[in-house]
């Protein structure tokens, strides 16, 4: 070995020659266990962003560590290459989405290669390939087919810069997060995934998701938001309407003092009286130019009219007014509330402005009730229920079960389960990506519901257009002009039909893609059987915490999808989930353009290699935290890698050293103690997530090898000799290329990944206790026993538990310490 560390030199070497053994193939060790590692399905965007060096090299300790462990691992990589930055970009320098593409997945993927990941090249699949979107396609025709995709008008988010449909979750303050341009409301036909028939079962199976972040568990319970409550019917005094609510509180039924229904309510203009239509006209109109995430907001000013309309209290007869107000939303439940002011907060701002009645139905407390004089907030707590018939005197809970028995005898409501996720409403008045393979016939489909094409006619290809000319027109999607495109024949009739012109959101693609990297060359099937019932779940998937509650269910939605098509035998896709913390910039901001605080991961490679950048980002702080950038650090594990480097070249005499006999004394047995106790703690450190202390670990190792110095004596070589063989494999996780070049001078035959992880000796990590003098000024005070490994602050903590020790220091100034590994330590007081 040469005396200097020159990644540059060998970097490449590896890279390439892991590539070409194919050490990385899947389904390369027959009849081994199987571990399946997957990061998130990556946007080529035109170059790496640290985020991505970190996402990927979480799955790459584990890939390389689980292949050493014995395992058959599988860790594809593939490019989620559909979507709009590609079409945006187009728009703005007149390049084709798929030379764009094509161009960014050639940039990433080179960047990606530069950092040494062990991915399965052999399976790399492009979702904006017709092999690929053909599949989508084809489950969208089988889902079709069952029911779980229809056809519906909604009101949704339309992004003005982006020309397309935005999920609320991308709407911010109003605006949308891709491009910052205004989002407005609009009515729109759409296609959707029925995600809601699966709803309780994507609860149910939360409580099985043990190795996910409890965050994002509790994140998908919200999101899904299951609430057990009564449907109850309102009759409208005088007219044949009856207003129907939801609620789950239905022990505060006789506590309801009026009612609010959506402004856009379709009984509100027939219940309206003449006197109070053209207020509640104004009103509704003014509502109905408002984006509805404002009107909602969590601060909006709550506002409402009455409608000069009454209804009867199921109950008690009661005739209780009924107002609109414009944090009722009409697709939102029933669009209606029945408002209870004293037992709910809304309801009692609501009521205080507009002078309506309260009426308390729930007390606290007997002994000190609420009283209408003394009431400065609604109560919405559980009680004992007052002022409500029969039931007065009963508990909250068990008014809510005789009140809603009481319901469905008389015919006036029902339980229900409701759940606050909404099917997933897929299309997109967009180019880039799956054509929705649909076909309308005047003839045979008047009510344009959409004729599927039949599975023998699929693909239906994205057609190649005239950038210019299809992209930046406003008004119609890009599809509609494009009349070969367009123009086809009826599937049923043979006549005249016209192509579905929107396209699928890309988060379909990534709802099965990591199906596909179990067979991504086949023809016939999206994957087979044979191969998904090996691999599936995925064992570990990476990715960030933002995907909690879109992607994350989307794919839970999708893998029961394929389990009920006979496509697979789990319900679960992902056994294991990491959800990685975030890479800030050196002043803990977010990496920006905007702030030019970004660092290139490709200066870090080329200034230091792939080695440094991935250590310093494996050591920056554990995997699910965020760090911020410090290049200090940078330089300091680059240092490490140095002495590493350095520390093997010097011993490299060494390697003919013949590794078997096991000489156990002395200094020898020292060496040998901290180096397998190295191995023991990196390996434990790996699987518990805690790769940054298995790295200092090795640091630890790298040090104590230092202070040997020149090994002297058979046994002393022979230790020396032992620990750069453990020192390079289990460096292998974080430094492949350097533990490689390491391993091969010191005559290594076989890539490094292809080797055991190595065992450690069980009688050489138990701890030996050494004596320690404790000194305070000098003077010999106390002896103590303490672990040999134990650093200065564990042996301070021995030392002062000695009552010698504290009476020595009582009442006196610590001035310093003095502290001298495996010997003493010295308390200096005045
Ligand atoms: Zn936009
Ligand atoms: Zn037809």
């Amino acid at each position: 070995m040469q005396e200097r560390y020159e990644p540059h030199r060998f970097e490449g070497k590896w890279q390439a020659r892991w590539e070409e053994a194919g050490i990385f193939r899947a389904g390369s060790r027959p009849g081994a266990p199987k571990k399946y590692i997957l990061e998130m399905l990556p946007y080529p965007s035109g170059t790496m962003h640290m985020g991505h060096v970190r996402n990927y090299l979480i799955g790459d300790v584990f890939a390389r560590y689980f292949w050493m462990r014995g395992f058959d691992v599988l860790h594809p990589i593939g490019w989620d290459a559909f979507g709009l930055p590609a079409e945006n970009a187009a728009i703005q320098d007149g390049v084709h989405p798929a030379i764009r593409t094509r161009e960014n997945i050639v940039s990433f993927k080179r960047e990606i290669r530069s950092l040494g990941y062990s991915y399965d090249w052999s399976r790399e699949i492009t979702t904006s390939d017709s092999d690929y979107y053909r599949w989508n396609q084809w489950f969208f025709t089988q889902m079709l087919a069952k029911g779980l995709v229809y056809r519906r008008f909604s009101r949704v988010n339309w992004c003005t810069g982006c020309l397309t449909v935005i999920a609320n979750e991308q709407v911010k303050d109003g605006r949308c997060e891709r491009c910052d341009s205004e989002v407005v409301d609009k009515q729109l036909p759409e296609w959707a995934f029925r995600i809601t028939r699966y709803s309780d079962r994507l609860l149910e199976g939360l409580a099985g998701l043990d190795e996910w972040p409890e965050r994002i568990v509790s994140m998908q319970r919200n999101w899904i938001g299951r609430s057990e409550g009564v449907e109850v019917d309102f009759r409208v005094q005088g007219a044949p309407e009856a207003i129907r609510i939801f609620t789950t509180r239905v022990d505060t039924l006789f506590g309801s003092t009026y009612l609010v229904l959506a402004p856009d309510h379709p009984a509100v203009s027939k219940i309206t009286s003449e006197s109070h239509r053209s207020s509640v006209e104004q009103f509704a109109g003014r509502m109905s130019s408002l984006r509805r995430v404002d009107r909602t907001a969590e601060g909006a000013e709550r506002e409402g009219v009455f409608t000069g309309a009454h209804a009867l209290h199921p109950l008690t007869g009661q005739p209780l007014p009924i107002w609109i107000a414009n944090f009722v939303l009409a697709d939102y439940g029933t669009g209606a509330v029945m408002s209870v002011p004293a037992h709910d907060a809304r309801d009692f701002a609501f009521a205080k402005k507009y002078g309506l009645p309260i009426s308390i139905v729930v007390q606290p407390d007997a002994s000190h009730p609420l009283s209408l004089e003394a009431i400065k907030e609604a109560y919405t707590d559980d009680g004992l229920l007052v002022a409500s018939g029969e039931f007065s005197g009963l508990t909250s809970s068990a008014a809510r079960e005789l009140i809603s028995r009481k319901l469905e005898a008389e015919g006036k409501g029902k339980r229900v389960v409701v759940y606050r996720q909404k099917d997933w409403g897929f299309s997109r008045q967009r180019y880039w990506g799956t054509p929705i393979p649909i076909i309308y016939c005047e003839r045979c489909d008047p009510q344009h519901q959409g004729i599927p094409v039949a599975e023998k006619d699929l693909p239906v290809l994205l057609p190649d257009i005239d950038v210019q000319a299809v992209l930046t027109g406003k008004g119609e999607p890009p599809l509609a002009k494009v009349p070969s495109f367009v123009n086809t024949r009826c599937p049923r009739c043979g006549g005249p039909g016209r192509r579905e012109v929107e396209t699928m959101d890309t988060f379909v693609d990534s709802s099965w893609y990591y199906a596909r990297y179990l067979s991504p060359h086949d023809h016939t099937a999206p994957f087979e059987r044979r191969t998904a019932d090996h691999w599936l779940p995925v064992d570990i998937y990476v990715g960030g915490p933002e995907h909690a509650v879109m992607h994350l269910l989307y794919f839970r939605f999708w893998s029961r999808v394929m389990q009920e098509l006979g496509l697979t035998s789990n319900e679960e896709p992902v056994k294991r989930l990491i959800t990685q913390g975030i890479v800030n910039a050196a002043d803990g901001r977010k990496m920006s353009k905007r702030w030019g605080n970004v660092v290139a991961p490709a200066s870090i490679v080329q200034k230091y290699g792939a080695d440094t950048a991935r250590t310093y980002v494996l050591f920056a702080g554990p995997p699910e935290r965020d760090f911020d950038w410090s290049d200090e650090q940078v330089e300091g594990a680059h240092r490490f890698l140095k002495r590493v480097w350095a520390l093997a070249a010097q011993h490299q005499s060494l390697a003919v050293v013949p590794l078997g006999a096991e000489p156990i004394e002395g200094r020898a047995l020292e060496i040998r103690r901290a180096a397998h106790k190295c191995v023991k703690r990196v390996g434990e450190a790996i699987e518990r997530l805690s790769f940054n202390t298995a790295i200092s670990g090795i640091m630890e190792l790298v040090n104590a090898l230092y202070a040997v110095g020149e090994p002297r004596g058979e046994g002393e070589k022979y230790a020396v000799r032992e620990a750069i063989r453990l020192l390079a494999l289990i460096l292998n996780p974080f430094a492949p290329h350097l533990a490689e070049e390491i391993a091969e001078a010191y005559g290594g035959a076989e890539s490094l990944a292809r080797q055991a992880w190595p065992s450690f000796d069980p009688k050489l990590v138990v701890d030996e206790v050494l004596p320690y003098a404790v000194q305070v000024n000098g003077k010999l005070r106390a002896e103590i026993r303490v672990p040999a490994d134990s650093d200065e602050a564990e042996v301070r903590a021995v030392a002062e538990m000695e009552e010698k020790i504290r009476s020595s220091l009582a009442g006196k100034n610590l001035r310093k310490i003095v502290f001298v590994p495996k010997r003493l330590i010295n308390f200096v007081v005045s």
